[in-house]
């Protein structure tokens, strides 16, 4: 594991964990080396890799997972370094994996494949390697060929998939103009993957949004109206979980989707206050909003699940003693009366929406 510096080697690697237990894998044992760059062949130095090949046969290892982006030479080696007889994959496969099991709606479904043989595409290579080596040698340039041919296949695939995302996305966004049409503001749910988002949703909706403790239980955006006690109504979506090292082929394929946050009224960063490395994947999802036109988007902070936080109503204080943040549990229900009336603040400080509705 190469660390960004603000997430552990450590702590990436219990993250990637609970990736692994996620996609449904049972995990063996990790461990990481410190090296100053990376072995060419195989990542990780020659002793590492020794000690791997020792726990995989004594642990009766199937899967060997990698915590970067390995090359397609890379996964060879390490296969072969490790006695053929496991998978070695990285954390962006993983991840993949995860999005593909997940992939609740069409749009979703497309775009997950396309990120996925866009992580293929420069890895091809290894399939075909074996049919040089059966020959001998003999057919020399075999493989080369054929990988070619496996190239344009993938390429004219995606082709093809790109053209079907546009599509669904044209027909979304008739949808949504529709729905714009109607003065009813939209609120998007942004946050880390596991911060609440989707509890939050459910609670305040009793829309049955799957919540779970895993990583990604929310993979497509879902939209529910929360109708306030005082009769205002706004739209509230859930997005896409947010997570450091989030694969560039798949950013690229949810795009779109993490576009859309850019036409909502408000933003709401949900952040699972009770974990140890908060602020941490604060900084990991303000990055990927940086990257999105959302900054003249006004922003409130939600402090979630402070019904497991220690002392919470020290930090009940200090929220109080911060611009725009609110403290709830999405669990108990604490907290969210404060949430909708900041929302109404915000949004009356951003939109004429309030009035118009409501003569
Ligand atoms: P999402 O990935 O952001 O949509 O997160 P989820 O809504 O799926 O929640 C992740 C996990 O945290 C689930 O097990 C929830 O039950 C749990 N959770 C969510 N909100 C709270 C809360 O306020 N308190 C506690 N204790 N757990 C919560």
């Amino acid at each position: 594991n190469v660390s960004d510096g603000s997430f552990s080697s450590e702590e990436s690697l219990k993250e990637l964990g609970q990736l692994a237990d996620t996609a449904g894998l049972t995990v063996a044992g990790s461990t990481y080396q410190k090296l100053a760059t990376p072995n060419p062949r195989t990542y990780i130095g020659s002793g590492k890799v020794a000690e791997i090949k020792t726990a995989i046969n004594a642990l009766d290892v199937e899967t060997v997972i990698f915590d970067d982006e390995l090359s397609a030479g890379q996964l060879r080696n390490l296969e072969k370094a490790f006695g053929g007889k496991v998978r070695v994959c990285d954390r962006t496969a993983l991840i993949l994996d995860i999005f593909n099991q997940r992939a609740a709606t069409h749009e979703a479904a497309l775009q997950v494949a396309l990120a996925q043989m866009e992580y293929q595409l420069p890895r091809l290579t290894k399939m075909w390697t074996h049919l040089e080596r059966q020959s001998g040698g003999q057919v020399k340039g075999m493989g080369e060929k054929q990988i070619e041919v496996d190239k344009r296949i993938l390429r004219t695939q995606i082709g093809v998939l790109k053209k079907e995302l546009d599509s669904v996305r044209q027909h979304r966004k008739q949808y949504r103009t529709r729905r714009l049409s109607v003065p009813v503001p939209v609120v998007s749910l942004v946050g880390y993957t596991n911060a609440g988002k989707s509890s939050l949703l459910n609670h305040l909706t009793g829309a049955n949004v799957l919540a779970e403790d895993q990583l990604f239980a929310t993979l497509d955006p879902t939209t529910r109206r929360v109708q306030m006690k005082n009769g205002k109504e706004f739209l509230l979506t859930d997005t896409v979980g947010f997570i450091q090292k989030l694969p560039t082929t798949l950013v690229a394929a949810f795009r779109a989707t993490l576009e859309e946050i850019s036409e909502s009224s408000l933003l709401v960063h949900v952040v699972d206050i009770s974990h140890p490395l908060a602020q941490q994947q604060i900084d990991a999802v303000d990055k990927v909003l940086s990257e999105l036109d959302v900054s003249s988007i006004p922003k409130l902070i939600v402090w979630n699940k402070v019904d497991k936080v220690s002392d919470p109503d020290n930090l009940k204080i200090e929220a109080e003693a911060r611009e725009d943040v609110i403290c709830v549990s999405a669990l108990s229900g604490d907290g969210l009366q404060d949430f909708c009336d900041a929302v109404q603040s915000k949004l009356k400080d951003s939109m004429v929406w309030v009035e118009a509705l409501i003569p």
